[in-house]
C-alpha cells in the first residue's frame, strides 16, 4: 500500500490500559498506520523466561503466573470485560498454564520459545480492543502465519522471501480498511512450532513485516524521544540526535544501544524504509529519523554499551606459521551458532568477545564449546566485561581518534581495543563495574564541550 506505515510499539508503551490509550491517540491520528506490531507488556517476557528456568520452585511459578494474569486482567478490566477477549485471553492464560507446567520445558528450546510468545500474544489481544472500543476497525492477526523462520528456537532468523509471499497474501489485501494489530518477537517454522527473534526482537520484526509490504516508513515507539548519544540511563547529558544514517544507527544497534533489536535495520536498509524512533508518551516531542544518508556526519555521533561480554582466549604454540587454525576455531563456533564480535590475534593466540546476554533463554558460551576447543587448544574464558563503542564517521581515516579516545580513558583498563573494520566505530572492553563512569567520562569528552 502506497505511504503504509508499520508501527511497533514497545513493552512500556502497552504496559497497561493508559499506555495503551496513548498509542490509541498515535494510530488513530495516521490513517496510514495500517500494521501495528506490539511487544508483551513490560516485564512479562521476564517472568516468562524465569518460567522456563531449572531452579523455579512450585511456589514461584504459581506465583508468576498469578502475576501475569493480573497485569492481563488490569487491562480487560478496564475493558469492560468484552465477553470473547475476555475468554480468549482466559484461554491464552489456561495454554500458558499448562506449558508452564510441561515436564521437558527447561531441556525443550521448543516449549520455552512458546512460553516466551504467550506476552506479545495476549498484549495484540487486548490492544486491538483497545482500538475497536476507539472506533477502529481493529483486528488482532496472528504473525506466525506470516513471519516465517528457521527452527533456531530462541533466536530464529526470518525466511523474507516465504514472510513476503505470506504477507502478499493474508495482509496486502485486506490493508484498505483494517488496522492489523500483530505480535513482535514471535514467528513460526516450517512445521509451525512458534519462534522467537532473540529478546527485544520485536523491533526486528515490524522492520521484517514492513519489507514484506513494501511500507513507506517504520516507526518504533519507546519510552525516549528518539535515539540519543548514549544511553539516557547512563547520564543525564545524552541528548537526542535528530537523523542518523543507516549505518550509524546499525552500528549503534549492534553494539547495544538497547533502544533498536541488532538487527532492526537490516530489512530497512534492503527496502531503504525511512525509520522513525519517537516516544508513545510524548509523540509530539519529536524523536529520530533513520534514513540512507544523514545530512551531516560528525565525527563522533553516540557511545554504546553492551553489558554481559564473554572474553575467549584461545591459545596455541602451535598456531606459529598454521594455517588452519582459525578456520577451526571459527567451525566450531560457528557449529554451535555462536556469533563473534570482537577479534585481536597475537602470535599464539585469539582473543574473541561473545555476547552472553541477560534474561534470555539462550546464554552465552556452553561448556560443550569449551571442551570441544580445549582439543587443540588452550582455552580461558573471563566475564565481567562490558563493551564500548563510541559510533560516528571516518573514525578510521581521521587522524588523532585513537589518541583522544585512550588519552581520555588512561585511568582505566581497557581490556582490548578493535578499530579499523569499519570506519564508524572505535570499540573496547572494559570491567562491568567501571562501564558506566567510562562511558559518561567519554560522553563528557566527545559531547559536552560541543
Ligand atoms: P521498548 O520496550 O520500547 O522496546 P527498550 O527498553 O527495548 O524499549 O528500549 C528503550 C530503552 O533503550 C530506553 O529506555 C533507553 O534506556 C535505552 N537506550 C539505550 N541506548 C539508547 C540510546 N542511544 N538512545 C536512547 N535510548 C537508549
Ligand atoms: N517481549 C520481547 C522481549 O521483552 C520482545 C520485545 O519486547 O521486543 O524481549
Ligand atoms: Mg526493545
Amino acid at each position: 500500500m502506497k505511504n503504509l506505515i508499520v508501527a511497533k510499539f514497545g513493552g512500556t508503551s502497552v504496559a497497561d490500559f493508559e499506555a495503551m490509550s496513548r498509542c490509541a491517540d498515535i494510530i488513530l491520528e495516521d490513517q496510514n498506520i495500517r500494521v501495528v506490531c506490539v511487544s508483551a507488556q513490560s516485564g512479562v517476557t521476564n517472568k516468562l523466561v524465569r518460567l522456563t528456568h531449572m531452579d523455579v520452585t512450585a511456589q514461584e511459578r504459581e506465583s508468576i503466573l498469578a502475576e501475569i494474569r493480573a497485569t492481563e486482567y488490569a487491562i480487560v478490566d478496564k475493558l469492560g470485560k468484552p465477553e470473547w477477549v475476555t475468554l480468549a485471553l482466559d484461554n491464552l492464560l489456561a495454554e500458558l498454564k499448562e506449558v508452564a507446567y510441561s515436564d521437558n520445558l527447561v531441556g525443550s528450546m521448543r516449549l520455552k520459545d512458546q512460553i516466551q510468545s504467550f506476552g506479545e500474544q495476549m498484549s495484540s489481544l487486548l490492544f486491538a480492543e483497545v482500538l475497536r472500543q476507539r472506533g477502529a476497525h481493529a483486528v488482532n492477526f496472528d504473525i506466525r502465519q506470516v513471519l516465517k523462520t528457521d527452527s533456531n528456537f530462541g533466536k530464529a532468523e526470518p525466511d523474507v522471501e516465504q514472510t513476503r509471499v505470506q504477507a502478499e497474501k493474508l495482509i496486502a489485501p485486506e490493508l484498505e480498511g483494517t488496522v492489523f494489530v500483530t505480535q513482535g518477537f514471535i514467528g513460526s517454522d516450517s512445521q509451525g512450532n512458534t519462534t522467537t527473534l532473540g529478546r527485544g526482537g520485536s523491533d526486528y520484526s515490524a522492520a521484517l513485516v514492513a519489507e514484506a509490504l513494501e511500507a513507506e516508513t517504520l516507526q518504533i515507539w519507546t519510552d525516549v524521544t528518539g535515539i540519543y548519544t548514549t544511553d539516557p540511563r547512563l547520564t543525564a547529558q545524552a541528548r537526542p540526535i535528530p537523523e542518523l544514517s543507516f549505518d550509524e544507527a546499525a552500528e549503534m544497534a549492534t553494539f547495544g544501544a538497547k533502544i533498536l533489536h541488532p538487527a532492526t535495520l537490516i530489512p530497512a536498509v534492503r527496502k531503504g524504509t525511512g525509520v522513525f524512533v519517537g516516544s508513545s508518551r510524548e509523540p509530539k516531542a519529536g524523536g529520530t529519523w533513520i534514513r540512507n544518508k544523514a545530512e551531516n556526519k560528525p565525527p563522533y555521533r553516540a557511545i554504546a554499551l553492551r553489558r554481559d561480554q564473554i572474553l575467549l582466549t584461545v591459545k596455541s604454540p602451535k598456531m606459529l606459521f598454521a594455517t588452519g587454525f582459525l578456520a577451526k576455531v571459527f567451525g566450531i563456533l560457528a557449529q554451535h551458532k555462536i556469533s563473534v564480535d570482537l577479534i585481536t590475534t597475537s602470535e599464539i593466540s585469539v582473543a574473541i568477545t561473545i555476547d552472553n546476554p541477560n534474561n534470555t533463554t539462550t546464554r552465552g558460551i556452553k561448556q560443550e564449546v569449551l571442551d570441544e576447543l580445549a582439543e587443540f587448544c588452550e582455552v580461558s574464558v573471563e566475564d565481567n566485561l562490558s563493551l564500548v563503542a563510541v559510533i560516528g564517521n571516518h573514525l578510521q581515516a581521521n587522524s588523532g581518534v585513537g589518541g583522544k579516545l585512550i588519552a581520555a580513558l588512561e585511568n582505566y583498563n581497557l581490556r582490548m581495543i578493535c578499530q579499523g573494520a569499519s570506519p564508524h566505530n572505535f570499540c573496547f572492553l572494559t570491567q562491568s563495574d567501571d562501564a558506566a563512569k567510562v562511558v559518561e567520562h567519554l560522553h563528557e569528552e566527545l559531547f559536552d564541550a560541543i
